[in-house]
């Protein structure tokens, strides 16, 4: 990775307060020296993901603090995610849950008012430790079949690998 592309990423902002930096923090990436860079398609969708979810959900309950976003391949393996986890193409993030109650009241939120594909309230059975996942899809005209699906499960259990993820930021 060259300066010029450590600059972009550290100062891009991708929504008024969503940026790029932000989309693609991981202290496991930091940890294993891994350079989770996107391209220009992910960094389209990360936007739109901001656009559409991010933003909106971050209007009614304040700051959100986006745990995960982009993967690149190896961090996607790294943190145990699933292989064709939507975090690798920019379409998903995860948001730190600090309240099981709030957590709840943001899973509403987004069921009932926003565009999504994918929604999950995941927890770690063994402990109990919990998180909101959230994708976006941006519907192409030539592509109908991959609109988003609005799938929303309120009770998805996580592999204990995934408590990893607790740890990005
Ligand atoms: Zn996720």
């Amino acid at each position: 990775m060259n300066k010029q592309s450590k600059t972009k990423i550290d100062e891009r902002m991708l929504t008024a307060h969503f940026s790029l930096r932000e989309m693609c923090a991981s202290g496991t990436a930091i940890r294993l020296g891994i350079e989770n860079v996107p391209d220009e398609a992910v960094i389209k969708r990360l936007q739109q993901l901001c656009e559409h979810v991010l933003e909106p959900l971050r209007q009614r309950f304040g700051v959100i603090r986006i745990t995960s976003g982009y993967r690149c391949e190896r961090l996607n393996r790294a943190v145990g995610g699933v292989k064709n986890s939507q975090h690798l193409r920019g379409e998903a993030a995860d948001i730190h849950v600090s309240d099981i109650e709030v957590g709840r009241k943001m899973f509403r939120f987004i069921k009932e008012n926003l565009e999504f594909d994918q929604l999950l309230f995941e927890h770690i059975r063994e402990n109990g430790v919990c998180w909101l996942h959230v994708s976006y899809r941006n519907p192409s005209p030539f592509l109908p079949m991959k609109a988003n699906r609005r799938q929303a499960i309120d009770n998805y259990v996580a592999p204990p690998k995934a408590e990893e993820l607790k740890w990005e930021y």
